[in-house]
């Protein structure tokens, strides 16, 4: 946590900042967005209280409009119809899954869109709100396995609330850092805001840890959905492959392809009964 880094680097006082990091975190609470599920992911996390889940997936709501009304107005919502109702199809079979890990998400406000571009990308913001970007299936070429497998992973994002958690990261540390301009001198706090909005937005939109849940709710997803757990595995040594002079933003924040595919393997065979299971059903 960054609230580390901070405190070593420019703390003078420490019974001052330990007074303020204990008003900070008195707006912070500890919470399970998920259950464990088969991949046991049961990390607690810190959640602001000044930011509700429901106010966050309605802010998320409203941000997932302006982008659908952008891209039609560019002629680039949902171009092809049969991509479509592909997308539309596989998000059908997964959501029903989100029920092992969370029990509110059937009822979200589930929508799934496809964006023309040749980014290689896909999302789900908050409240389950799901954008394909056609570079995604027009470079890797994904089976229906390794479609579930990204849109599990992103799924997955959205059911352990990780913006929320990052977001509550910012609050806590922003309202630190205004403390400390007071006490340490305003070129001081500047310095600080700066490297920590470059750390969580630009280099870092997902902390590993967060990737790696990701990963393991997503083949779970996958493999309850009865999509094979093991297309993650194809999936991101495609990624891998890919090349081209920009790496897309969410490999080059990810952990690495191999770690990666380790880290698959290992949780695509556990989950993988659940998959065979579904088969013979
Ligand atoms: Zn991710």
């Amino acid at each position: 946590m960054q609230l580390q880094t901070i405190h070593s680097n420019c703390c003078r006082s420490r019974s001052l900042i330990a007074v303020l990091a204990l008003s900070v975190f008195a707006g912070c609470q500890t919470v399970r967005t998920t259950e464990g599920g088969l991949v046991g992911v049961d990390r607690p996390q810190r959640m602001s209280t000044l930011v509700s889940s429901e106010k966050f997936n309605r802010d998320a709501a409203g941000a997932y409009k302006k982008v659908l009304e952008d891209a039609s107005k560019k002629g680039q919502l949902n171009v092809d119809g049969g991509q479509v109702e592909r997308v539309r199809r596989i998000a059908r079979r997964l959501v029903p899954s989100t029920a092992a890990f969370r029990g509110d998400a059937t009822g979200w406000g589930w929508e799934i869109n496809v964006i023309t571009s040749n980014d290689v990308n896909a999302w789900c913001m908050p409240g389950g709100k799901i954008a394909v970007y056609t570079g995604l299936i027009a470079k890797l070429k994904p089976t229906d396995d390794e479609l579930a497998a990204v849109m599990g992973h992103e799924i997955a994002h959205a059911l352990r609330e990780h913006s929320r958690e990052q977001y509550s990261q910012v609050v806590a540390q922003g309202i630190l850092i205004d403390i400390l301009g007071a006490a340490a001198g305003a070129s001081a706090s500047a310095q600080n805001a700066s490297q920590l909005f470059l750390e969580l937005f630009v280099n870092r939109p997902h902390s590993r840890t967060d990737e790696t849940e990701a990963d393991r709710i997503g083949v779970e997803l996958a493999a309850r959905s009865g999509f094979d757990p093991r297309a993650a595995v194809t999936l991101w040594q495609k990624m891998g492959k890919l090349g081209g002079d920009k790496p897309p933003e969410w490999l080059s924040t990810h952990p690495s392809e191999q770690s990666r595919v380790r880290d698959l393997q290992v949780y695509s065979e556990r989950v993988l009964p659940l998959y065979e299971a579904g088969r013979k059903r």
